[in-house]
């Protein structure tokens, strides 16, 4: 089964091999164990008064045994090491209704608005942000290169704006609201399922040091629960951050990437869920309705797409990609992604939950909100099964799910392309009015 789903997620894993390094990894283990356990007899056996040539044999078969073990152990740290890094490389599984194939297999769930009639010739988001003045694509080449872009006027109000917008939308859902870190080990990123150093990644390490620059506030909201178990009680967690995301897009040379479409740092607003199994699945939907929402309000043409199985990278179970049509561009481009990753993230960081412990149970007898958790149930208490989760009994690994509330350039290149006028002034829709001061129209600064 897990083959399979390798082969229909186009993984290069090998789960064949993953069960032959355990079968030598548990094999080499027995033996050392059993080399430690003979080594501790000889040497028991050396205790007390003994002949001398049955001294001399003791001591010449602990020294036997110690090269024997030593030998068994190397081989075992190595057998462990590739057991770990094929390991790592098997992706989740995948939902059951994800249809099977490469990204031409996308399924559309649901459609909402359709392609606005323009009377006017149409520009795409650069001709028309930078006769706003909005961008300087041509300064941002100077100081960091390619693929960046200072925002200007409008367009910096307009991230604020955007940023703004989709935080409060979202907290007031209920999702406690942070400001991550943008710089995070590579060990969490590779919890993540990220892939901090080697060809193709598209992360960048700071050289002699740890730390990585984050691609998306999912790694630092992934990290905030570590090594913890929350009591049942506690879940779903629901966090929504604004982080800083970098790529190196290493890879994508050719792919559609004009102007604000594809560069090595935007600015996004991520959602971020711990739930249980039996929750996770309604919190996808949950999720993906909020975004759609958003969108729905922004006034936007857009495809709510169930992503297939080649497309849906290690972690995801399942995947819903939402498309904007961008009249400039002429094509549906991809605005937001949520993702159910089961416990794929979970077993790496080390997340569980203790089923049926009520939020009381735990932590300090002042607050059972998720403080609780984390004061009770957090390293110490909660790893070794004490105070952490309550009442002690089997835990297991929670589900995380992430979702892209606002990834500001592509929101600006939606915008900007669906609501151009003949006279290059772009409409302001309206929820965002109120985080522009009112402005209805963005036109060129005076
Ligand atoms: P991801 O975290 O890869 O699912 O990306 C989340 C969202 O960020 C995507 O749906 C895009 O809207 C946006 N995005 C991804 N990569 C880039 C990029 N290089 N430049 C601008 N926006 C991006």
């Amino acid at each position: 089964m897990v083959a399979t789903n390798c082969k229909n997620r186009f993984s290069s894993a090998d789960p064949h091999k993953v069960v032959a390094l355990y079968d030598e990894f548990v094999a080499l283990k027995s033996q050392a164990d059993s080399l430690r356990a003979e080594r501790n007899e000889n040497s028991n056996a050396m205790k007390g008064k003994l002949e001398a040539d049955r001294r001399a044999a003791l001591i010449a078969r602990g020294q036997e045994l110690k090269d024997e073990l030593a030998a068994v152990e190397e081989r075992l740290n190595g057998v462990e090491a590739a057991l770990q890094r094929e390991g790592q490389r098997v992706p989740n599984l995948t939902h059951p209704q994800v249809p099977i194939g490469g990204e031409e297999h996308a399924a559309v769930l649901t459609e909402v608005g359709s392609q606005r009639a323009f009377t006017f010739p149409v520009k795409d988001h650069v001709a028309l942000a930078e006769a706003l003045d909005m961008v300087d694509f041509e300064s941002a080449a100077d100081v960091s290169g390619q693929k960046f872009y200072y925002l200007r006027n409008a367009g910096a109000l307009l991230e604020l704006a955007l940023v703004n917008y989709a935080f409060n939308k979202v907290v007031s859902r209920g999702f406690t609201p942070i400001m991550t870190p943008d710089l995070v080990k590579a060990s969490v990123l590779e919890k993540c399922g990220f892939q901090p150093r080697g060809s193709g990644t598209q992360i960048y390490a700071v050289e002699d040091s740890p730390l990585c620059l984050t691609g998306t506030a999912e790694v630092p909201l992934g990290g905030v629960y570590m090594d913890r178990i929350l009591p049942e009680a506690e879940l779903p967690v629901k966090m929504v951050a604004f982080g800083h995301c970098f790529r190196t897009e290493a890879g994508a040379a050719g792919m559609a990437g004009k102007g604000l479409y594809r560069v090595h740092q935007f600015s996004k607003v991520e959602m971020f869920v711990l739930a249980t199994p039996e929750q996770s699945e309604a919190l996808h939907q949950e999720l993906i309705d909020i975004e759609a929402g958003m969108f729905t309000e922004l006034g936007l043409h857009f495809k709510v797409l169930d992503m297939p199985s080649g497309d849906l990278g290690a972690p995801a179970f399942r995947k819903y990609d939402v498309e904007a049509w961008m009249p400039g561009l002429q094509r549906y481009g991809e605005i937001s992604s949520a993702s159910n990753c089961t416990d794929y993230q979970s077993r790496r960081l080390n997340i569980r939950y203790r089923p049926g412990a009520a939020a009381k149970e735990v932590g300090s007898d002042s607050d059972g909100g998720a403080e609780a958790a984390k004061k009770g149930a957090g390293k110490k208490g909660g790893k070794k099964g004490g105070a952490g989760g309550g009442s002690g009994g089997k835990t297991e690994f929670v589900h995380t799910l992430n979702a892209t509330a606002c990834a500001v350039p592509r929101m600006i290149v939606a915008i900007l392309e669906n609501f151009q006028q003949e006279d290059g002034s772009v409409v302001v829709p309206v929820p965002l009015r109120p985080y522009l001061g009112g402005m209805e129209v963005i036109r060129p600064p005076a």
